[in-house]
């Protein structure tokens, strides 16, 4: 339900110059970083999110938590429920719509595959039509990924590149978001930009990613998985992006977008988030070793066949152009900014303050 009192607070701005955004996914990683900007900056802010378990609920309600302190009040609905989102667009004068609601994660697609349809597909849907009945003239911006790259050898990874073959089922869900945004701007003009965000990690970050759970169990001496390439025993790499460039990324993308003049549209608008610096994951590893003064107990073992890909490296050449993106912090620094927070938060030894469903969690 909405709670209409606390979401009209919440999208106060501060001048008429300001942004007033519908963040769906608000309470995931990224949506609560974005959105404690974007409100810090004077922009009006509504949250919508299910609070979905698939990683604990414990730390989706924290970031609720530190929403609410800041002023953004998120309302607690299902964006694949007909209607809700409509319900939520509602609510306020919103003046763009930043969609980054989703069912993540390559590996969970294995046990799951209908949560990626009903959240990435219909969800995606359902925040387009609202959009096209309610006022076509409020952009959205919204989360794609990397692993659209599929297993595209020539690297950096280009927006040019042709991406028709997909490892995984939510990269399949994420191309098909890129290509209804043609569909629904060649019918209704609607303004799109997809943002393809290239691994991103910092506080608050997602416990189904490796630097999260690797960082788990250096605290408590247990083993670590390493992926190795099947192909030549090689090492996986990915371009490791901390969070608060992203959070720059989409900030740009919300301001740069909408009509260009006579209310006419831009075509869809695609733009790589990434840090431009391929990075083995033992290099992330010895981060981690090196921010919590442990030693990691690592094992290779082949990556599964479950639809993660070798190597990811952005190419950001549009975005700097575009949107001003200028990615700036570096593996070392944004871990020991990450485990920082973790020790925090968990505690001084990483679990005094976890949940029981924390401490249980194991990822996919
Ligand atoms: P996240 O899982 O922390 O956040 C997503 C949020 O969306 C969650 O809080 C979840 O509860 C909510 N949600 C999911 N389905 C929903 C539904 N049907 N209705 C309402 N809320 C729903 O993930 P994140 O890392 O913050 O990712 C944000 C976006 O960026 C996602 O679209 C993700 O696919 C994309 N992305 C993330 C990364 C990354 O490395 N974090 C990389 C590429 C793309």
């Amino acid at each position: 339900p909405i709670d209409y009192t606390s979401a009209h607070s919440s999208c106060g701005r501060t001048d008429d110059d300001k942004m007033i955004v519908l963040v769906t996914g608000a309470a995931g990683f990224v949506g609560m970083h974005t959105s404690l900007t974007l409100k810090a900056s004077g922009h009006g802010v509504l949250g919508l999110d299910n609070f979905n378990d698939y990683y604990p609920v414990p730390l989706k309600r924290a970031r609720q938590k530190a929403l609410l302190a800041a002023g953004v009040y998120v309302a607690e609905r299902d964006l694949a429920d007909e209607g809700a989102f409509a319900e939520a667009l509602g609510v306020c004068a919103f003046t763009h719509v930043l969609h980054l609601a989703a069912q993540a994660g390559v590996r969970y697609a294995v046990v799951n595959p209908q949560s990626y349809v009903r959240s990435n597909l219909m969800g995606f849907v359902e925040v387009m039509e609202a959009v096209r009945h309610l006022d076509k003239s409020i952009p959205v911006v919204y989360a794609s990924s990397s692993s659209v790259y599929g297993l595209n050898t020539k690297q950096p990874f280009s927006e040019e590149d042709r991406v028709d073959s997909p490892a995984s089922l939510y990269a399949a869900t994420k191309k098909s978001n890129e290509v209804m945004a043609h569909a629904y701007w060649n019918i209704y003009g609607l303004s799109l930009t997809g943002l393809r965000f290239f691994t991103v990690y910092g506080p608050f970050g997602r416990p189904d990613m490796a630097y999260f759970s690797f960082t788990k169990a250096v605290l408590a001496g247990s083993p670590i998985k390493v992926f190795q390439n099947p192909a030549d025993g090689g090492e996986l790499s990915r371009d490791f992006t901390y969070i608060d460039d992203i959070v720059h990324g989409c900030i740009r993308s919300l301001e740069t977008s909408g009509a260009s003049g006579k209310g006419v549209a831009k075509p869809p608008r695609i733009f790589n988030l990434g840090n431009t610096q391929p990075t083995e994951v033992s290099v992330m590893v010895n981060a981690i070793e090196k921010a919590t003064g442990r030693k990691a107990i690592r094992k290779f073992v082949p990556m599964p066949a479950t639809g993660d890909v070798v190597s990811t490296f952005a190419d950001v050449d549009h975005a700097r152009t575009e949107l001003g993106y200028s990615p700036s912090t570096g593996i070392e620094e944004g871990i020991s900014k990450f485990v920082t927070w973790y020790l925090d938060y968990y505690g001084p030894n990483g679990y005094e303050r976890a949940t029981p469903e924390e401490l249980a969690y194991k990822g996919y």
